[in-house]
Order: structure tokens, then sequence, then C-alpha cells
């Protein structure tokens, strides 16, 4: 059943909320009304058709962006379901980049909640156009005006409310739509059927406030309605949709909606929503990406006449098809056998098939076009970030910076045969899931994975026990350390091999200092133009990264540094690149061996949330793990929400801790903040585990 729909009939989403605000069920009810569902799943027996993952179902969280199509009106809507986990903040922003606009729920009794903020971050990161939703009405304290006044409070953009709600919590029967001053119920137990009547008599007073705040909102974004409005003091049904979409389209406003997705009510008109008011990819601003052969800035429309360009946004192993390569098509379209071209490899490879993705089906297309969302079948050599192109209009959109993780753990196979299952079972995630890492540790053999959090970790090596059947002994989950520099140095490396007839030359002076925080390392080459080729630049370069993976102190990657590449010398026939390499590795290590090194450890930002009685313990608690309180705020219901910064190392466990603490009332969340420097007195005892001994 292959529809063919117009490129301003298509609207790429994405759902993003707080974990548990009602992301997964809302996904549910909205295939369910946009007609490819004929049960309705339950995220509490496990049987939603999202989270098909046996972890996901156990656990109740969505963590795979899958995508899903299905039509609402006389649109497609692609669903691209985003994961609601802290330790998947990389998977959001992956998805988010290949979005048009979003919807973020928000739970009507707790608001705005630290994932809130963090989407909402996010979402303004990439300007991503949103609907906000608030969920649960039908919760006892459900309260739509105080969840406004939070959002407003809290959340940069302008948020603007387009409905208000009819009663709250078990009398909660429908809503206002303030556009088109309707009122919209719900009747029946499966809400199938939204009846529109008139405002009740007793809510005329405070709708007509809100559209008055609505149509002022809108007439301020756009210089021909606020004429209009200035004449008339009213904007028509019409320019009211038509101002909000251009508004919401640049980002200037969000509207506010509500409703229950559990029980059935305003669902429709967020799908309403989503079409009236979110854009279509014609609406945003054309892709841009580099010429990888002239270095220059190219534009991309979304327009099938023009060149092939797509994103390879999503990988997954599927054991009937093989891999799949989700595909967010920018420009032209791509048949099925057609060959695409890779900037990265530089190889054409061939697409076996196109698939679009149902919840509950996959359906065979031919062909797929600008704007549209599918996956790819048959492409070998592709992972998450790549560019897709025309070989002849070749173009590299700008690659997903993922964040270094910051934890590790290390696992030891039982056999030889479970060696060899592992590391194919390893190869496929990191195929998937590019925040996650791998590498031998040469000391011990060991194979050291790390990740973005202690669940990201926990989900991976499940998959690994359980999908693969791997056996393995797993350590406990250690923080991954970096070094850095107080101080600058200079080194010298001199690489002088004579075996036989050709020898190995390498000489190379570099200048190490302390970069910008956050900076990573950043490589500046001085050397005399002329002196040495390019390759042997490059190796020189390859060497420097090379031998900051490991620092001085205790063989952590070192990071926040700058290297300048001063001079070299090359020898007409003994000079290769592998000598410069190893010849700049050693200038590094002499320029660190003249340092000061310290040791970084990551700091979380972490939220709790708890009922007044347990604040002294809480705080006292994360004083007792170096903790800095940033902040405090009371909630509504007696609960206080505190905001601190915390070594991750001294957050080990705390789940359980804060819910002994506060007989099970607190909960809270966490972020990856930066990485700081670690006090003398601990990097000691770090380091002197690490050497067995005094350090
Ligand atoms: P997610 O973590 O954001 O995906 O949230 P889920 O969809 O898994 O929902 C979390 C919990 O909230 C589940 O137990 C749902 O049944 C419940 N829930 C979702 N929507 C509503 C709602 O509108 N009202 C009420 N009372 N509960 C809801």
């Amino acid at each position: 059943m292959s529809e063919n729909f117009p490129l301003e009939k298509t609207r790429n989403i994405g759902l993003a909320a707080h974990i548990d605000a009602g992301k997964t069920t809302t996904t549910e009810r909205i295939l369910f009304y946009a007609g490819r569902i004929h049960r309705m799943g339950e995220v509490d027996d496990g049987t939603t058709v999202m989270d098909w993952m046996v972890q996901e179902q156990e656990r109740g969280i969505t963590i795979t962006s899958a995508v899903t199509s299905c039509s609402w009106r006389d649109c497609r809507i692609n669903i691209i379901d985003t994961p609601g986990h802290v330790d998947f903040t990389v998977e959001v922003e992956r998805s988010l980049r290949v979005l048009d606009g979003l919807i973020i729920i928000l739970c009507a009794v707790g608001g705005v909640q630290p994932q809130t903020e963090t989407v909402w971050r996010q979402a303004e990161k990439y300007k991503v156009p949103r609907l906000a939703y608030i969920n649960k009405m039908d919760r006892i304290g459900a309260d739509f005006f105080a969840v406004l006044k939070k959002m407003e409070e809290r959340l940069a953009t302008r948020v603007v409310p387009v409905q208000m709600p009819i009663g709250a919590e078990d009398r909660f029967e429908g809503l206002v739509d303030l556009v088109s001053r309707k009122a919209i119920l719900f009747e029946d137990e499966m809400g199938t059927q939204a009846v529109s009547g008139e405002i009740p008599p007793s809510l005329l007073e405070t709708a007509g406030t809100l559209r008055d705040r609505l149509m002022e909102t809108v007439a301020e974004t756009d210089e021909e309605l606020l004429g209009k409005y200035l004449e008339n003091k009213e904007l028509n049904e019409e320019d009211l949709k038509n101002g909000l979409r251009r508004a919401v389209a640049r980002g200037e406003l969000v509207p506010v909606l509500c409703g229950t997705s559990l029980k059935n009510k305003g669902v429709q008109v967020l799908l309403d929503a989503v079409v009236d008011y979110l854009p279509s990819p014609m609406d945003v601003p054309p892709v841009e990406g580099e010429n990888p052969e002239s270095g220059l800035q190219e534009k991309r429309r979304a327009n099938a006449s023009e060149p092939f360009s797509a994103l390879a946004f999503k990988i997954m192993a599927d054991s009937y098809v093989g891999k799949l390569i989700f595909l967010r098509v920018y420009s032209g379209k791509v048949k099925t056998g057609s060959h695409i071209y890779n900037p990265r490899t530089g190889r054409k490879e061939r697409i076996g098939r196109l698939l679009r993705m149902h919840a509950n089906h996959r359906e065979d297309i031919s062909e797929i076009g600008a704007g549209d969302l599918a996956a790819a079948v048959g492409l070998k050599d592709v992972t998450t970030g790549d560019t897709l192109c025309d070989e002849k209009h070749p173009i590299l959109l700008e690659r997903i910076v993922f964040p270094e993780p910051v934890i590790s753990v290390a696992i030891e196979p039982r056999t030889k045969a479970d060696q060899d299952k592992m590391g194919e079972a390893l190869q496929r995630v990191l195929d998937e899931d590019p925040t996650f890492r791998m590498r031998t540790d040469e000391e011990t053999g060991q194979t050291i994975v790390s990740g973005m959090g202690e669940l990201h970790l926990e989900i991976i090596i499940d998959r690994l026990l359980r999908e693969f059947g791997v056996k393995a002994n797993v350590g406990k989950p250690q923080v991954a350390y970096k070094e850095s520099i107080h101080d600058g140095a200079r080194g010298e490396g001199l690489f002088q091999r004579q075996t036989g007839t050709r020898g190995q030359f390498g000489h190379v002076w570099i200048e190490l200092e302390p970069g910008e925080k956050g900076s990573g390392l950043k490589v500046v080459n001085r050397i005399p133009q002329g002196k040495i080729s390019k390759e042997f630049a490059s190796a020189i370069e390859q060497g420097i990264r090379d031998a900051l993976e490991s620092g001085l102190l205790a063989g952590y990657p070192v990071i926040n540094v700058q290297v300048i590449l001063l001079d070299a010398e090359f020898h007409e026939v003994d000079s290769t690149p592998l000598s410069f390499q190893i010849a700049a590795s050693m200038s590094v290590r002499n320029a660190l061996e003249h340092t000061k090194n310290y040791l970084m450890e990551p700091i979380m930002s972490v939220e709790v949330v708890t009922p007044d009685d347990y604040l002294g313990d809480v705080i006292g608690d994360l004083n007792g793990r170096r903790g800095k309180i940033e902040g405090m705020e009371s909630q509504t219901g007696g609960m206080q929400a505190i905001r601190a910064h915390v070594p991750l190392a001294e957050m080990f466990g705390y789940s359980t801790d804060v819910r002994s603490l506060s007989q099970g009332r607190a909960t809270y969340a966490m972020e990856f903040s930066s990485y700081e420097e670690v006090p003398k007195p601990i990097s000691e005892h770090i380091l002197s585990r690490i050497y067995g001994y005094a350090y």
C-alpha cells in the first residue's frame, strides 16, 4: 500500500520527554488513530509495538530510535522514536538532526522535569520546531496552568497555549481549541469520537483572555498580521493558523496542547496540530554541507530535481534482512538497484532494497525522495553519520559529534569460543551505537567497553550475554578518567634505525600547551612550508594523536591540549611516514615528561526531587559525595528539587542509596556536565590504587 504523498504533505517528527511522561503511550495512540495498528498496546503489559527489544519491554523504556510511518488527514507522518533515558541523550541528538519537528511531552503533574529541559535545549541547538503536549491531565494533581507557568519560567523559547483543558483529574473531559474557538469533547471510552461543540459558559472568560493572548503573541511575530490585528483587534482562524505555522517553523513560538494519552483524550487533536503547525521538509532551510573536493560549502534544497543527498542516521541489525541503514533523504531521489556514493570511503555502493517501516510491518518501496525517511538494505560499509550522495555532485553533510564516554567496564570471555563470539557481537554493537567504545587493555589483555552511563553499559552487556549468548565475567563499572597538563613544554623526537640498505629516519620538534576547556586535542602545523611532504605531516599528526591516547600519569587519554608542530627534519632515502609517526609520538612523550600532568574526572549535573522531610538528608549525602549544591526550588506537593554537580565516581549505586534515604520517595536524574581536575588527595589515592603503592 504505497501511497504517494507530495513533499508538503510530509511531516518528519519525533517525540521526546522526561522518562515516564508518556512518550511510548502517546506514540502508541498516534499509531492507533493514524490507522496502522488495530489493537492498542499498553506499556504496562509490555506489548507495545515500538518497544520491540526484549530489554526495552522488561525495563519499560524506549532505547532504539525506530522509524515508523503512518498517515493522518492527507499527510504522511514519519515518526522517529527518540529514547527517553538520559544515558541515551546522544541518540536523542542524533534523531533531532534528521527531524523537522518535535512533540515534547510533559506530565501535567511533574511539569518541567530535568530531561524536559535537556531535550528542550538540544532541540534549540538543532533549531527543531516544537509542539508541547501536556499529558496525563487525568492524574490527581494535574494542573495545566501551573505547568504552563513553569515552562515560561524555565524554558527559553516562548510558549503559547493553543488549547485549554475542560476539567482536570477524573473530570477531564476534553479541551477548548483556542484557534477555532470550539470545545472538543471525548465521550466514549476509547476516545475515538472527538465531538466538537460550544465552549462551556464557565470557561468562556478564560478562553477569551487566552485567545487574546494568542492573537497578540502571533501578531508580534509577523508584520502583516500585526497590522491586521491592530486594525481589527481580531485575527481569524486562518490567519492564526498560518501565522503560528510560520512562527513555529522559525522556532519563535511553541504551541502548548493538552490531553491524556492513556485515557484516549486529545491525541487526534495533537495529530491535527502536527499537520497544521509543524513544518514540512519544504518549510525548513536547505541542508548545508561541504563539497569534499573543493572544500566549499554547498546547499541542497528539498527538491526531487536536486542531486541526491542523504544522511545515514541509524544502523540496526535485523535478523531477516541483515543490516538496515536508516536514511533521511535531503535532496533528489534514489531508486532500488541504483548506486550511491559515500564520500567517507570514496566508494560506490548499490541499494538492494528500500523499506518503509511501519510499527508492525514493513513495505518494499521502489524509490525514496527528498524529505522522506526509510531504511536501505544492501549497503555494507556505511556507519552512523555517513553522507550518501550522487557521485557527480559529492557533498559531506555535517557529521554528528558524539561526546566521550564517561564510564567503562572490563569483560573477560570464559572460553576461546566465547572470545570469538564476543568480538563479533561487540562489532555489531559498535556499528549500531557510536557512543559505545571498546579497546583491549594492553597490560591485562581484558576487553574494556565504555559508554555514556551505568544503564547504557548494563544494556549492552545484557545484549551480549542474552541476545548473542556470550559467556563472560563482567567487572565493576569504572570511571573513564582523562589526563591534562598545567603548563607547556617543548618536546623532541628522533627515530633512527639502520637496517640493511634502507633505514628509518624521522626527526620532529613540537610544543605542547594547555588548551581550552572542552577542546579535546588541537594540532597546529607551523613547520615551515615545503620542508616536509603532506604525507609526512599527516603521519606526524597521527603519531601525536596516538601518543596522546594514553597519558603519562595512568595511561588515560590526554585532553584539552594544543600541539604546535615546530619543525621537522627528513632524510632523502630513509624517511617514511612510519618513521615520522614514531618520531612524533616520541616528541609528545618527551614533552609530557617535562610538564605537570593531572587527572580529570567526569562531573555530572544531578537533580534530585525529594519530599521536604528528607531534604536535609539528601543534601548531607550529596555533600558527602563531593557534591556542590547549585540551587534548590520548591515544587508542588511538598517536594523540593535540588540541583548539584557531583563527580561520577561518587554516584555509583546512587539510585539505591537515595531510595533508602527517602523511603523510596526521592527520584533523580543525571547527565554528563564536564571533565574537571580531580582534587589532589583523591588523585593520589586513585593513582596509588592503579600502581599498587603510594604515589
Ligand atoms: P515514557 O517513559 O515517556 O515512554 O512513558 P510511558 O508511555 O511508558 O508511560 C509511563 C507511565 O505513565 C505508564 O505507566 C503509562 O501507563 C502512564 N501514562 C501514560 N500516559 C498517561 C496518561 O495520560 N495518564 C495517566 N494517568 N497515566 C499515563
